[in-house]
Protein backbone atom coordinates (compact mmCIF):
# COMPACT_ATOMS: atom_id res chain seq x y z
CA UNK A 1 0.00 0.00 0.00
CA UNK A 2 1.30 3.63 -0.93
CA UNK A 3 2.38 5.85 1.84
CA UNK A 4 -0.77 8.22 0.87
CA UNK A 5 -3.25 5.36 0.78
CA UNK A 6 -2.25 4.47 4.25
CA UNK A 7 -2.63 7.42 5.55
CA UNK A 8 -6.08 7.47 3.92
CA UNK A 9 -7.00 4.42 5.70
CA UNK A 10 -5.83 5.51 8.79
CA UNK A 11 -7.81 8.63 8.35
CA UNK A 12 -10.85 6.85 7.58
CA UNK A 13 -10.72 4.43 10.36
CA UNK A 14 -10.34 7.74 12.93
CA UNK A 15 -13.76 9.43 11.02
CA UNK A 16 -15.95 6.42 11.12
CA UNK A 17 -14.84 6.29 15.16
CA UNK A 18 -15.63 9.62 15.97
CA UNK A 19 -18.92 9.35 13.71
CA UNK A 20 -19.80 5.90 15.85
CA UNK A 21 -19.17 7.50 19.19
CA UNK A 22 -21.28 10.91 18.14
CA UNK A 23 -24.01 9.03 17.02
CA UNK A 24 -24.27 6.74 19.85
CA UNK A 25 -23.81 10.29 22.07
CA UNK A 26 -26.90 11.57 20.18
CA UNK A 27 -29.07 8.76 20.56
CA UNK A 28 -28.57 8.64 24.23
CA UNK A 29 -29.08 12.02 24.70
CA UNK A 30 -32.58 12.07 22.55
CA UNK A 31 -33.94 9.03 24.83
CA UNK A 32 -32.70 11.12 27.90
CA UNK A 33 -34.61 14.17 26.81
CA UNK A 34 -37.93 12.33 25.97
CA UNK A 35 -37.36 9.91 29.02
CA UNK A 36 -38.44 13.24 30.85
CA UNK A 37 -41.85 14.01 29.12
CA UNK A 38 -44.90 11.54 30.08
CA UNK A 39 -46.71 12.02 26.29
CA UNK A 40 -45.57 9.47 23.49
CA UNK A 41 -42.98 7.24 23.49
CA UNK A 42 -41.29 7.00 26.65
CA UNK A 43 -37.42 5.29 26.00
CA UNK A 44 -36.07 3.26 29.56
CA UNK A 45 -34.30 5.29 31.90
CA UNK A 46 -30.49 5.94 31.80
CA UNK A 47 -30.26 3.14 33.99
CA UNK A 48 -31.55 0.77 32.02
CA UNK A 49 -29.09 1.89 29.61
CA UNK A 50 -25.86 1.12 30.85
CA UNK A 51 -23.78 -1.93 31.08
CA UNK A 52 -22.54 -0.39 34.75
CA UNK A 53 -26.30 -1.03 35.94
CA UNK A 54 -25.67 -5.11 35.66
CA UNK A 55 -22.33 -4.61 37.65
CA UNK A 56 -23.99 -2.73 40.57
CA UNK A 57 -27.12 -5.03 40.50
CA UNK A 58 -24.54 -7.95 40.50
CA UNK A 59 -24.28 -9.53 43.47
CA UNK A 60 -27.92 -8.78 44.75
CA UNK A 61 -29.21 -10.86 42.06
CA UNK A 62 -26.76 -13.54 42.81
CA UNK A 63 -27.92 -13.35 46.55
CA UNK A 64 -31.42 -12.16 46.76
CA UNK A 65 -32.55 -13.02 42.47
CA UNK A 66 -34.08 -9.29 42.30
CA UNK A 67 -32.60 -6.39 40.74
CA UNK A 68 -31.63 -3.29 42.30
CA UNK A 69 -34.25 -0.47 41.97
CA UNK A 70 -34.25 1.19 38.57
CA UNK A 71 -32.37 -1.68 36.49
CA UNK A 72 -33.29 -3.93 34.72
CA UNK A 73 -32.76 -6.54 32.27
CA UNK A 74 -31.74 -4.33 29.89
CA UNK A 75 -28.69 -3.80 31.90
CA UNK A 76 -27.61 -7.37 32.36
CA UNK A 77 -27.45 -7.34 28.19
CA UNK A 78 -25.47 -4.69 27.92
CA UNK A 79 -22.99 -5.69 30.61
CA UNK A 80 -22.87 -9.37 28.51
CA UNK A 81 -22.03 -7.46 25.39
CA UNK A 82 -19.35 -5.42 27.18
CA UNK A 83 -17.97 -8.47 28.98
CA UNK A 84 -17.51 -10.18 25.64
CA UNK A 85 -15.52 -6.99 23.91
CA UNK A 86 -13.67 -7.21 26.66
CA UNK A 87 -12.51 -10.44 26.17
CA UNK A 88 -11.81 -10.28 22.69
CA UNK A 89 -10.85 -6.47 22.39
CA UNK A 90 -10.17 -5.38 26.04
CA UNK A 91 -11.74 -1.48 27.01
CA UNK A 92 -13.07 -1.33 23.13
CA UNK A 93 -16.69 -0.26 24.78
CA UNK A 94 -14.56 2.79 26.33
CA UNK A 95 -12.69 3.40 23.31
CA UNK A 96 -15.14 2.76 20.86
CA UNK A 97 -18.70 3.31 22.20
CA UNK A 98 -18.91 5.32 25.79
CA UNK A 99 -20.97 8.13 25.34
CA UNK A 100 -19.65 9.74 28.63
CA UNK A 101 -16.14 9.03 27.43
CA UNK A 102 -17.04 11.28 24.07
CA UNK A 103 -18.33 13.94 25.61
CA UNK A 104 -14.69 14.15 27.51
CA UNK A 105 -12.93 13.18 24.18
CA UNK A 106 -14.88 16.17 22.62
CA UNK A 107 -14.10 18.61 25.18
CA UNK A 108 -10.39 17.39 24.86
CA UNK A 109 -10.46 18.09 20.94
CA UNK A 110 -11.53 21.91 21.40
CA UNK A 111 -9.18 22.36 24.45
CA UNK A 112 -6.19 20.91 21.87
CA UNK A 113 -7.66 23.09 19.49
CA UNK A 114 -7.83 26.58 21.84
CA UNK A 115 -4.97 25.80 23.72
CA UNK A 116 -2.67 23.75 21.14
CA UNK A 117 -1.48 21.77 23.63
CA UNK A 118 -2.72 18.62 26.30
CA UNK A 119 -1.55 18.89 30.06
CA UNK A 120 -0.88 16.02 31.95
CA UNK A 121 -0.13 15.34 35.86
CA UNK A 122 2.87 14.68 37.01
CA UNK A 123 3.34 11.39 36.94
CA UNK A 124 3.95 10.96 40.83
CA UNK A 125 0.46 12.18 41.05
CA UNK A 126 -1.11 10.32 38.45
CA UNK A 127 0.35 7.03 38.87
CA UNK A 128 -1.40 6.82 42.28
CA UNK A 129 -4.36 8.80 40.87
CA UNK A 130 -5.40 5.99 38.32
CA UNK A 131 -5.91 3.42 41.23
CA UNK A 132 -9.28 6.11 42.46
CA UNK A 133 -11.04 4.20 39.17
CA UNK A 134 -10.53 0.61 40.94
CA UNK A 135 -11.56 1.99 44.32
CA UNK A 136 -14.83 4.18 43.21
CA UNK A 137 -15.62 0.29 42.06
CA UNK A 138 -15.02 -1.37 44.71
CA UNK A 139 -16.73 0.84 46.94
CA UNK A 140 -19.92 1.16 44.68
CA UNK A 141 -20.26 -2.76 44.30
CA UNK A 142 -19.82 -3.20 47.88
CA UNK A 143 -22.04 -0.62 49.10
CA UNK A 144 -24.76 -0.92 46.49
CA UNK A 145 -24.89 -5.13 47.78
CA UNK A 146 -25.28 -3.91 51.08
CA UNK A 147 -27.29 -1.04 51.28
CA UNK A 148 -29.38 -2.73 48.14
CA UNK A 149 -29.44 0.44 46.36
CA UNK A 150 -27.67 2.53 43.46
CA UNK A 151 -25.13 3.99 45.45
CA UNK A 152 -23.52 6.25 43.16
CA UNK A 153 -26.48 7.41 41.04
CA UNK A 154 -26.45 10.38 42.93
CA UNK A 155 -22.46 11.01 41.88
CA UNK A 156 -22.76 9.51 38.38
CA UNK A 157 -22.01 11.94 35.71
CA UNK A 158 -23.65 10.69 33.02
CA UNK A 159 -27.18 9.78 35.30
CA UNK A 160 -26.63 13.82 35.59
CA UNK A 161 -25.90 14.51 31.64
CA UNK A 162 -29.09 12.64 31.34
CA UNK A 163 -30.89 14.44 33.73
CA UNK A 164 -29.72 17.75 31.88
CA UNK A 165 -33.83 18.47 31.47
CA UNK A 166 -35.10 17.34 34.59
CA UNK A 167 -36.12 19.19 38.20
CA UNK A 168 -33.95 15.98 39.81
CA UNK A 169 -30.63 17.65 38.47
CA UNK A 170 -30.47 20.60 41.21
CA UNK A 171 -31.86 18.36 43.91
CA UNK A 172 -31.33 14.51 43.87
CA UNK A 173 -28.27 14.96 41.16
CA UNK A 174 -26.83 17.56 42.18
CA UNK A 175 -23.38 16.58 43.14
CA UNK A 176 -23.46 14.20 39.79
CA UNK A 177 -24.29 17.27 37.84
CA UNK A 178 -21.07 19.03 39.25
CA UNK A 179 -18.75 15.72 38.93
CA UNK A 180 -20.44 16.33 35.28
CA UNK A 181 -19.21 19.96 35.41
CA UNK A 182 -15.74 19.34 36.52
CA UNK A 183 -15.19 16.11 34.26
CA UNK A 184 -15.33 18.25 31.43
CA UNK A 185 -13.89 21.34 32.78
CA UNK A 186 -11.02 18.85 33.12
CA UNK A 187 -10.90 17.13 29.72
CA UNK A 188 -10.71 20.62 27.99
CA UNK A 189 -6.61 20.21 29.94
CA UNK A 190 -6.22 16.64 30.62
CA UNK A 191 -7.70 14.13 28.08
CA UNK A 192 -10.04 11.70 29.62
CA UNK A 193 -10.15 12.66 33.29
CA UNK A 194 -13.16 10.99 34.38
CA UNK A 195 -12.48 7.62 32.95
CA UNK A 196 -9.05 7.80 33.78
CA UNK A 197 -9.04 8.27 37.70
CA UNK A 198 -12.62 7.90 38.79
CA UNK A 199 -15.09 5.86 36.19
CA UNK A 200 -16.33 2.81 38.10
CA UNK A 201 -16.96 0.81 34.94
CA UNK A 202 -13.66 2.08 33.65
CA UNK A 203 -11.83 0.01 36.70
CA UNK A 204 -14.07 -2.76 35.98
CA UNK A 205 -13.18 -3.21 32.61
CA UNK A 206 -9.38 -2.46 33.45
CA UNK A 207 -9.20 -5.64 35.86
CA UNK A 208 -11.38 -7.73 32.83
CA UNK A 209 -9.12 -6.71 29.46
CA UNK A 210 -6.28 -8.39 31.66
CA UNK A 211 -6.96 -11.96 29.81
CA UNK A 212 -8.30 -9.45 26.56
CA UNK A 213 -7.14 -11.24 23.54
CA UNK A 214 -6.32 -8.89 21.07
CA UNK A 215 -3.45 -6.22 22.34
CA UNK A 216 -1.43 -3.51 20.82
CA UNK A 217 2.24 -4.56 19.37
CA UNK A 218 5.17 -2.53 18.69
CA UNK A 219 7.51 -3.87 15.86
CA UNK A 220 11.08 -2.42 16.94
CA UNK A 221 12.73 -3.10 13.94
CA UNK A 222 10.43 -0.44 11.79
CA UNK A 223 9.91 1.56 14.46
CA UNK A 224 11.46 5.12 13.31
CA UNK A 225 10.86 6.95 17.42
CA UNK A 226 9.02 9.03 16.29
CA UNK A 227 6.96 9.21 18.82
CA UNK A 228 3.48 10.09 17.29
CA UNK A 229 1.50 7.26 18.92
CA UNK A 230 2.99 7.75 22.34
CA UNK A 231 1.93 11.73 21.62
CA UNK A 232 -1.88 10.62 20.95
CA UNK A 233 -2.57 8.31 23.77
CA UNK A 234 -5.62 9.92 25.54
CA UNK A 235 -4.21 8.46 28.68
CA UNK A 236 -1.03 8.89 28.49
CA UNK A 237 0.75 5.18 27.87
CA UNK A 238 4.15 5.70 26.80
CA UNK A 239 3.52 3.42 23.51
CA UNK A 240 6.69 4.72 21.98
CA UNK A 241 8.70 2.35 24.48
CA UNK A 242 6.92 -0.70 24.85
CA UNK A 243 7.16 -4.02 22.98
CA UNK A 244 3.19 -5.14 23.56
CA UNK A 245 0.15 -2.25 25.25
CA UNK A 246 -1.21 -4.95 27.76
CA UNK A 247 -1.63 -1.58 30.72
CA UNK A 248 -4.86 -1.62 31.93
CA UNK A 249 -5.61 1.59 31.16
CA UNK A 250 -5.40 1.31 27.71
CA UNK A 251 -8.58 1.89 26.42
CA UNK A 252 -8.46 0.20 22.96
CA UNK A 253 -9.59 3.38 21.17
CA UNK A 254 -6.60 2.38 18.31
CA UNK A 255 -5.52 6.16 17.84
CA UNK A 256 -1.89 5.19 18.49
CA UNK A 257 -2.33 2.93 15.28
CA UNK A 258 -3.54 5.00 13.46
CA UNK A 259 -1.22 7.74 14.14
CA UNK A 260 1.88 5.54 13.32
CA UNK A 261 3.52 6.35 10.42
CA UNK A 262 5.00 3.40 8.99
CA UNK A 263 2.51 0.73 8.05
CA UNK A 264 2.85 -2.77 10.15
CA UNK A 265 4.62 -1.36 13.05
CA UNK A 266 1.99 -1.00 15.57
CA UNK A 267 -0.75 -3.46 15.03
CA UNK A 268 -3.19 -5.24 16.93
CA UNK A 269 -2.30 -8.69 17.54
CA UNK A 270 -4.10 -11.44 18.91
CA UNK A 271 -2.20 -14.07 21.32
CA UNK A 272 -1.94 -16.59 19.14
CA UNK A 273 -0.62 -13.69 16.40
CA UNK A 274 -2.74 -12.94 13.57
CA UNK A 275 -3.92 -9.54 13.78
CA UNK A 276 -6.52 -6.99 13.05
CA UNK A 277 -6.82 -3.49 11.45
CA UNK A 278 -8.78 -0.86 13.84
CA UNK A 279 -11.91 -0.79 11.50
CA UNK A 280 -12.59 -4.39 12.19
CA UNK A 281 -12.19 -3.84 16.21
CA UNK A 282 -14.85 -1.04 15.29
CA UNK A 283 -17.27 -3.24 13.71
CA UNK A 284 -16.75 -6.27 15.81
CA UNK A 285 -17.48 -4.29 19.06
CA UNK A 286 -20.52 -2.59 17.10
CA UNK A 287 -21.68 -5.74 15.93
CA UNK A 288 -20.94 -7.79 19.24
CA UNK A 289 -23.29 -5.01 20.92
CA UNK A 290 -26.03 -4.90 18.11
CA UNK A 291 -26.49 -8.86 17.86
CA UNK A 292 -26.82 -8.81 22.02
CA UNK A 293 -29.32 -6.46 21.91
CA UNK A 294 -30.90 -7.79 18.73
CA UNK A 295 -31.40 -10.65 19.82
CA UNK A 296 -32.52 -9.92 23.19
CA UNK A 297 -35.24 -7.01 21.70
CA UNK A 298 -36.27 -10.04 19.75
CA UNK A 299 -37.34 -12.50 22.36
CA UNK A 300 -38.49 -10.04 24.97
CA UNK A 301 -35.71 -9.49 27.20
CA UNK A 302 -34.86 -5.70 26.13
CA UNK A 303 -37.25 -3.44 26.87
CA UNK A 304 -36.50 0.01 24.91
CA UNK A 305 -39.12 1.90 26.89
CA UNK A 306 -40.82 2.47 30.15
CA UNK A 307 -44.17 0.67 30.75
CA UNK A 308 -47.14 1.66 32.74
CA UNK A 309 -48.17 -0.09 35.22
CA UNK A 310 -51.57 -0.85 33.61
CA UNK A 311 -49.69 -2.16 29.96
CA UNK A 312 -47.54 -4.73 32.78
CA UNK A 313 -50.57 -5.84 34.51
CA UNK A 314 -53.15 -6.50 30.96
CA UNK A 315 -49.65 -8.04 29.95
CA UNK A 316 -48.85 -10.95 32.45
CA UNK A 317 -52.59 -10.76 34.05
CA UNK A 318 -51.03 -10.07 37.23
CA UNK A 319 -50.33 -7.07 39.75
CA UNK A 320 -46.99 -7.01 40.53
CA UNK A 321 -45.98 -3.62 42.95
CA UNK A 322 -42.40 -4.54 42.01
CA UNK A 323 -43.18 -3.17 38.57
CA UNK A 324 -44.55 -0.01 40.25
CA UNK A 325 -42.48 3.47 38.87
CA UNK A 326 -42.65 6.89 38.92
CA UNK A 327 -44.25 7.66 36.35
CA UNK A 328 -47.20 5.54 36.98
CA UNK A 329 -50.95 7.98 38.87
CA UNK A 330 -51.79 7.31 42.28
CA UNK A 331 -54.93 6.93 40.40
CA UNK A 332 -53.14 3.71 38.27
CA UNK A 333 -52.08 2.11 41.40
CA UNK A 334 -55.04 2.41 43.43
CA UNK A 335 -57.34 0.81 41.09
CA UNK A 336 -55.11 -1.92 40.47
CA UNK A 337 -54.02 -2.82 43.79
CA UNK A 338 -57.67 -2.49 45.25
CA UNK A 339 -56.34 0.10 47.92
CA UNK A 340 -58.34 3.24 48.43
CA UNK A 341 -57.65 6.47 47.35
CA UNK A 342 -58.78 7.50 50.50
CA UNK A 343 -55.70 5.02 52.49
CA UNK A 344 -53.31 6.57 49.51
CA UNK A 345 -53.88 10.63 50.88
CA UNK A 346 -53.73 9.22 54.29
CA UNK A 347 -51.07 7.69 54.23
CA UNK A 348 -49.18 9.90 52.12
CA UNK A 349 -50.24 13.52 52.71
CA UNK A 350 -51.78 13.66 49.41
CA UNK A 351 -54.07 16.68 47.83
CA UNK A 352 -56.81 15.63 45.52
CA UNK A 353 -54.65 17.42 42.85
CA UNK A 354 -51.71 15.08 43.48
CA UNK A 355 -53.57 11.55 43.48
CA UNK A 356 -54.61 12.86 39.91
CA UNK A 357 -50.93 13.06 39.51
CA UNK A 358 -47.45 10.75 38.88
CA UNK A 359 -45.88 9.27 42.00
CA UNK A 360 -42.58 11.06 40.28
CA UNK A 361 -44.21 14.30 40.79
CA UNK A 362 -45.24 13.77 44.70
CA UNK A 363 -41.74 12.53 45.42
CA UNK A 364 -40.14 15.39 43.20
CA UNK A 365 -41.94 18.24 44.71
CA UNK A 366 -39.88 21.06 46.21
CA UNK A 367 -38.57 20.65 49.32
CA UNK A 368 -39.84 16.86 49.46
CA UNK A 369 -37.37 13.85 50.60
CA UNK A 370 -40.10 11.29 49.80
CA UNK A 371 -39.18 8.45 47.54
CA UNK A 372 -40.85 6.33 45.04
CA UNK A 373 -39.94 3.27 47.23
CA UNK A 374 -42.20 4.10 49.53
CA UNK A 375 -44.99 3.51 47.86
CA UNK A 376 -44.05 0.49 46.23
CA UNK A 377 -43.04 -0.64 49.50
CA UNK A 378 -46.18 0.42 51.11
CA UNK A 379 -48.38 -1.36 48.76
CA UNK A 380 -46.55 -4.91 49.16
CA UNK A 381 -46.52 -5.14 52.86
CA UNK A 382 -50.36 -3.80 52.89
CA UNK A 383 -51.21 -6.74 49.93
CA UNK A 384 -48.44 -9.12 52.02
CA UNK A 385 -46.17 -9.24 48.93
S1 LIG B 1 -2.32 2.87 23.94
FE1 LIG B 1 -3.30 3.27 21.95
S2 LIG B 1 -5.23 2.14 22.05
FE2 LIG B 1 -4.47 2.33 24.15
S3 LIG B 1 -5.48 4.17 24.92
FE3 LIG B 1 -3.48 4.79 24.12
S4 LIG B 1 -3.94 5.43 22.00
FE4 LIG B 1 -5.69 4.24 22.69
S1 LIG C 1 4.14 6.11 15.90
FE1 LIG C 1 4.96 4.21 15.05
S2 LIG C 1 6.98 4.75 14.31
FE2 LIG C 1 6.37 6.42 15.65
S3 LIG C 1 7.19 5.81 17.67
FE3 LIG C 1 5.12 5.01 17.61
S4 LIG C 1 5.38 2.93 16.84
FE4 LIG C 1 7.28 4.00 16.37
Amino acid sequence: MSGKEFRKKQKLANRLRLGVLILILVVLTVFGILHQYPKGWRPAGVDAFCPFGGVESLITVLTTGRFLERIALSSFILLLATVITAIVFRRSFCGYLCPLGTLQELFGRLGKKILSKRHALAPSVDRYARYGKYIVFILVVVFSAVLGELVFRPYDPWVAYQHLTSDELFSSLLVGFIVLILSLIGSFFFDRVFCKYLCPLGGFLGILAKVGYFRIRRNEKSCIDCKACTKVCPVNIPVAELQEVTSAECISCNLCVNACPVENTLIIEGKRKGHVAPVSVLVATLGIFLLVVGVSTYTGGFAWSVKSIQEITLKTGTFNPDEIKGSDTWKAVSELSGIPKEEFVKTFGLTDAEFEGTLKEWAHKPGSTREVSEVREYVKKRLGK
